[in-house]
């Protein structure tokens, strides 16, 4: 029997169930002071809301941190009081307020709607303790296991153990839900919103968080075990690939290595400084870049010099001036304040925009001059795609920019280019060429356009040879799904057919 749901992460469990309690609080209130009672549960609540924040990864702490202040938002206060004044019982009166609370934000829609199953765990919470009842906590058990609950409030999330918790498995739940981020930040493979589960403790369950399902084992017993994921997807013949994220800010980083992602490969620069009036210092750059190194955790993470663009110009440079030339002092500085962080983490260092593979040679100088070890350039303008093959010993990698050469290779604005542009044969006999010359010439090349992110044209530029795809965290899933389901052969077969006019 096979349940099909949203996988999150890419590993695969296998072990015996263990069902989270249900809860179903009851109890009695007691005689105390329903506005003493309530004002004591709160604190109670929100005290051990942060204990449990404590103990997890920095994407859980923030999550049940806010549920912690959501405890003591003095508009829920409000409600309930409201109820208390009119006769109601503290916990009856919370749980009114609560889901009066919780049916606005969810028709308010967007992230205000993410917030309403976090409303409705810090409610049971409250009413718990008014009832003087314990809340369920994780099952016990002196073997690890997979855990099935209906649906895991982010405050249970936040204490798996991957040593105890091999995966996880909801009824409910989707891929952008808190408990989803924590799990993904724990590195426990998940697979939410699979629906009514008819499955007892004990049984033996293989959870694949890769392609979303999980199996009811009825084989010959296994031991239990995590298979770890790597931020690798891997092709049905045991090719891997590496997958990396883009990222345009430290807690980005931090999250996109928390999913799994093998590193980035794409930091865009310029977007630290989208506010600055003035061009910031050596010093405060380096301590930027510090922070982008020290939350990518020793993975590795390519740091593109900046690359204003009409949609994202920096006040502090030349309008419409592209490529690493626009202001060489300002380059020489930033480079510089890269050379400074380096020693922070696995920095590699690529210029936007670059115009051709003259143009690559004297920013690789002036970028090994400052110290830098790791240099490498975008191939996103066509008359450097068509001479990848001679920066053979002149940059350390490449990474095709599919955006910008998109535009560039059709001719139309890139404001105004379509997603379906960059699959285009003409574009992907560019692509392709530009990935051969970059091989022949000895070089790791990466595509990092948002082109990497469609699972399509990602097997596509695994089947031209790219050694790596950086794309949006979000589309990390669909991209290792499609992967895995190719053969490296069927992906090259799938090229040629792709390049044929
Ligand atoms: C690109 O052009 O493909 C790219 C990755 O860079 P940006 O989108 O920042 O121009
Ligand atoms: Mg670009």
């Amino acid at each position: 029997m096979t349940w099909h749901g949203i996988g999150i992460g890419d590993g695969i469990a296998v072990g015996p169930v263990r069902r989270m309690p249900v809860h179903a609080p009851s109890g009695d209130p007691g005689d105390d002071d329903p506005a003493e009672h309530l004002a004591a549960a709160v604190d109670a609540v929100a005290a051990d809301l942060r204990r449990r924040a404590a103990a997890g990864t920095e994407a859980g702490r923030r999550i049940v941190e806010a549920a912690a202040a959501m405890a003591r938002d003095p508009m829920l206060r409000a409600e309930i009081e409201d109820r208390v004044a009119r006769g109601a019982e503290a916990d009856v009166a919370v749980t009114a307020a609560v889901h009066a609370i919780a049916e606005r934000l969810a028709a308010a829609g967007g992230s205000s709607a993410d917030r309403v199953a976090d409303l409705l765990d810090v409610g049971r919470r409250l009413v718990a303790r008014l009832r003087g009842v314990s809340v369920p906590a994780l099952p016990d058990s002196d073997e690890p296991f997979v855990l099935v609950a209906d649906d895991l409030a982010p405050a249970d999330a936040v204490l798996l153990d991957p040593a105890r918790v091999l995966g996880l498995v909801c009824s409910r739940g989707g891929y952008t839900g808190h408990t989803a981020i924590i799990a993904r930040s724990r590195g426990v493979p998940a697979v939410l919103g699979v629906g009514a589960l008819d499955i007892r403790d004990g049984e033996l369950v293989r959870v694949d968080a890769g392609s979303g399902t999980v199996t009811r084992d009825d084989g010959p017993p296994t031991a239990p075990r995590a298979i770890p994921h790597t931020g690798r997807a891997v092709l049905a013949d045991g090719t891997s690939l590496p997958v990396l994220a883009n990222a345009g800010g430290p807690d980005e980083v931090a999250d996109a290595v928390g999913q799994g992602a093998e590193g980035v490969g794409l930091f865009r620069s310029e977007l630290l400084w989208l506010e600055a009036r003035t061009a910031p210092g050596r010093a405060e750059q380096a301590a930027a870049y510090v922070a982008v190194l020290r939350a990518a955790r020793n993975r590795p993470v390519v740091i593109r010099t900046w690359d204003p663009s009409e949609d994202k110009p920096l006040r502090f440079l030349p309008p419409g001036v592209r490529g690493p030339r626009a202001d060489e002092a300002l380059l020489r500085e930033q480079l510089a304040a890269l050379a400074d962080a380096q020693p922070a983490g696995d920095l590699h260092v690529m210029a936007p925009m670059v115009r051709d593979a003259a143009e690559a040679a004297w920013f690789a100088r002036l970028a090994r001059a400052a110290g830098l070890r790791s240099v490498g350039v975008v191939v996103e303008l066509p008359s450097l795609a068509v001479e990848t093959a001679q920066l053979a010993g002149v940059v350390d990698f490449v990474s095709i920019g599919t955006n910008d050469l998109t535009a560039q290779v059709l001719g139309v604005l890139r404001t105004r280019s379509r997603p379906a542009d960059a699959g285009d044969p003409r574009v992907l006999r560019v692509v392709a060429s530009a990935i051969a010359g970059a091989r022949e010439a000895g070089l790791q090349v990466s595509v990092c356009g948002e082109a990497a992110s469609d699972p399509r044209l990602a097997v596509l530029f695994a089947g031209m040879g790219a050694t790596s795809l950086s794309l949006a965290p979000s589309a990390r899933a669909g991209v290792h799904a499609a992967l895995g389901r190719i053969t490296a052969a069927e992906a090259r077969r799938a090229t040629e057919e792709a390049l044929r006019f």
